[in-house]
This record gives C-alpha cells, sequence and structure tokens, in this order.
C-alpha cells in the first residue's frame, strides 16, 4: 500500500529483533498484546528522565509539562478516535472502560424485568461486569448467537432487541474469530429501540480506522497497549449526556471541585471519572504511539494485515486436518485454528521451541469456545510489523510440530 517500506517500520521495533530459543521470533500474539516502536519507548522513558511530576496540582514548571503531556496525549487519542477530548476518559484498559460503564451507567439504573443484550463472541471483559450487574440489579442477560461462519447472526441479534432491553454490549471485532461487525448499522437499530450501545473497540483500534462519531454508540472502549501503547493504558468514549449523568466510578483526588465533610462537589466530565494519579508516562507513550500509527494511516495498515491474512489463510489451508474458525467475509487478522489428533497447548509448546509465539487455550471466551465446540484453540494473531517470511516460517514450523505431534 502507498509505498510504505514495511521492513523499515518492521526495524521500528527493537523487541522483533530478538531470538527465543535460538531461532528468530516470530510474534504471532498480537491480539494478546502488541508490541512497541522504539519512539514509544522513548517517549515513556523521556518523560521519566525530564518531566516527571504528577498531572493537574502543581504549579511548578514540571508540574504544567507533566500536565500538558498528559493532556496532549488525550488530544492525541481523541483526535485518532475521531471524537472531542473532553469526552474521552483515560483509565487503564477496555477491562476499566467497560467496569465504569457497568458500575456508573447501567448499575443505578436497570432493574428486574431489563435485560442486557450480549453477543456469543464476546471477551469475558464484556460478558463478567453485565453478570454483576445483573446480579444486583435482577436483570436478565440475553446472547445473540452466530452463524456457522463465525459473522452475527443479524437478523436474530435485531429479533432479540425487545422492548425490555435496555443495554447492548458488542465487540467491534472478534479476538478469537477476527470478526469485524458492522457495528454502525447494529448501533443505528439498537437506538432506535432506545437500547444503549457499548461497543469493545479492543481489537479494532489498532487494526483498522475507528470514527466513533460514524459508528453512532453510546459508548466505546479501546486499550492502549494494543494500540502499540504500554500496557495499563485505554480510554473510554461516552456521550457527553452520560458523561453528565453518570454518578464518579472511583472517588479520590483530581475527580473532585471542593470537598467538604458535609458534601463534595464532583469535577467536570472526564475528570469526574479519573481519580487519583493517573499512568501519565504510559498515556505519554500511548500519544507517541497513536501518532505512529497514524503516520503509517490505518487504511494502510488494514490493506497490510488484509494482504498477510490471505496469505496465512491459504497456506494453512493446505495442511491435512487443519481446521480454521472463523471464515466471515469482515474478518481482522486473528486466525483461531487447530489440527485434528493434536491438543492446542502442545502445537503452541512445540511452536514457541521453533520461535513462533502464538497463544493457545480459550482466549478469555468462554462462551464462544462453548459454542465452537472445542475445548480450546491455537490463535495466531498478526499485525502490521509481521511479514510474509514469518507467515511462511509460521506455517513451515506448523507442518513440522505436526508430524512431530502425529
Ligand atoms: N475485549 C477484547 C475483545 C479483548 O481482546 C481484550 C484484550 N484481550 C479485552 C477486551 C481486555 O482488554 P484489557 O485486558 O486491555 O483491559
Amino acid at each position: 500500500a502507498k509505498g510504505i517500506d514495511w521492513a523499515a517500520v518492521r526495524a521500528d521495533f527493537p523487541l522483533l529483533r530478538r531470538e527465543v530459543h535460538g531461532k528468530p521470533l516470530v510474534y504471532l500474539d498480537s491480539a494478546n498484546t502488541g508490541q512497541k516502536p522504539a519512539c514509544v519507548i522513548e517517549a515513556t522513558d523521556d518523560f521519566y528522565r525530564r518531566h516527571n511530576a504528577n498531572v493537574s496540582r502543581a504549579v511548578h514548571a514540571l508540574g504544567s509539562e507533566a500536565t500538558e503531556a498528559y493532556e496532549g496525549a488525550r488530544g492525541k487519542l481523541a483526535r485518532f478516535l475521531g471524537v472531542r477530548g473532553d469526552d474521552l476518559v483515560l483509565c487503564s484498559g477496555t477491562t476499566f472502560a467497560l467496569n465504569l460503564v457497568a458500575y456508573s451507567w447501567a448499575l443505578p439504573r436497570l432493574q428486574a424485568g431489563d435485560a442486557i443484550l450480549l453477543t456469543r463472541m464476546e471477551h469475558h471483559a464484556n460478558i463478567v461486569p453485565w453478570q454483576l450487574v445483573a446480579q444486583r440489579t435482577g436483570a436478565t442477560i440475553k446472547v445473540a448467537e452466530l452463524l456457522p461462519d463465525g459473522s452475527l447472526d443479524l437478523d436474530g441479534l435485531y429479533a432479540a432487541m425487545t422492548p425490555e432491553v435496555k443495554l447492548l454490549g458488542i465487540a467491534h471485532v472478534s479476538n478469537v474469530l477476527g470478526t469485524v461487525n458492522p457495528v454502525a448499522t447494529i448501533c443505528r437499530e439498537a437506538r432506535r429501540r432506545g437500547i444503549v450501545s457499548v461497543v469493545d473497540g479492543s481489537q479494532a483500534a489498532p487494526h483498522m480506522p475507528v470514527d466513533i462519531a460514524a459508528i453512532g454508540c453510546d459508548f466505546y472502549a479501546v486499550t492502549g497497549h494494543k494500540m502499540c501503547g504500554p500496557t495499563g493504558t485505554g480510554a473510554l468514549w461516552a456521550r457527553r449526556e452520560h458523561l453528565e449523568a453518570m454518578p464518579p466510578f472511583l472517588g479520590g483526588g483530581e475527580m473532585i471541585k471542593e470537598v467538604r465533610f458535609d458534601g463534595t462537589v464532583f469535577n467536570d466530565p472526564p475528570h469526574k471519572f479519573e481519580a487519583g494519579t493517573p499512568n501519565i508516562a504510559g498515556f505519554v507513550g500511548l500519544g507517541a504511539g497513536v501518532d505512529y500509527l497514524s503516520a503509517l494511516g490505518m487504511e494502510a495498515i488494514a490493506a497490510r494485515e488484509r494482504a498477510l491474512l490471505a496469505h496465512a489463510t491459504e497456506e494453512l489451508l493446505k495442511i491435512d486436518g487443519l481446521r480454521l474458525y472463523g471464515r466471515a467475509k469482515d474478518k481482522a487478522a486473528v486466525i483461531s485454528f487447530a489440527i485434528d489428533g493434536t491438543h492446542s497447548h502442545d502445537l503452541a509448546t512445540l511452536l514457541d521451541l521453533e520461535g513462533v509465539a502464538v497463544r493457545s487455550g480459550q482466549h478469555c471466551a468462554h462462551p464462544l469456545l462453548q459454542w465452537l465446540g472445542v475445548g480450546t484453540t491455537c490463535r495466531a494473531s498478526l499485525a502490521f510489523y509481521n511479514t510474509h517470511e514469518e507467515v511462511d516460517a509460521f506455517v513451515a514450523a506448523l507442518r513440522k510440530v505436526k508430524r512431530l505431534l502425529a
């Protein structure tokens, strides 16, 4: 795509130069966490070396530099997602973001007789918080099922949007099947029926252009560590009316305007939801990370990953007894598979000895694995910094490992 030197891009990632077990590393676990370009590592390092101070408190020079850096990162992330920084709550990741919606939006509103609609392909982070809310409010959980190719059964989903459903929780992209859900259409249908939509964008924002305003959801969650950023960074975008109406989730410093023993005045959103000292250096790194992604261009990244996915899929399907899970037409570069007569943990363990890092297990999506009818899968997940040669090395290693296990 548009003349990007992908070998030079890859060289920006220091970790990808290392070896494991004496073999060149082939890192195919980016859906779990992404690797970091040097600019992100340097931005974090530079913050600690030259600017470290707490935010929004001190009048001294470092205090304002730190605040500027932190708020600057909010602005970068907001631009990256097509939203206003004032509507973006910075937090530790998608898990925190979804729990914030559960505790501050859903818990005070839902009651017995209400329902929460989820899809079969949700990550536990978009299931368990809703179960905790359901237990405390008497609401019930409904599940929208999938078609055999791993895409959502849209007719079934819309039919499940009955009057008692107050909230829809939906992944933009599945972390197991790679399925890209048509969230703009789905959120429009939810909105028409008065259902609040919560989109888990963990696996979308790192891999494709995301325009939250165009999606038209009520809430959108992202996690920084899959977007070239440090761990412990992420954000929740919410419609302003929700941010204004929601009570705080955690109390403490930073989230207040005035505290008296007879009553406290909360800060304005998004600060109302950011109690305590945030992961300042982490967000400085994430700011550099989204700048890096933007400079490459998310369209170019998506095209690169589509090409890698097509190549990997073609080569994997040549292996006898290999089954791919997730064949949706619109699919991100996440490849779950099993090989007949082998266990996925054995495959992953032996692949590791060949230098190939894949994940095996249930991928924090037990209900989806139950639907697939397999205990576990292996998952190879690609990013733009992977190469066609790495895909070939992975497939060759897989053939070798399969022979060992047969
Ligand atoms: N949802 C999905 C779809 C994910 O892939 C992940 C990360 N594995 C999460 C939620 C949770 O993200 P985090 O652990 O960064 O909070």
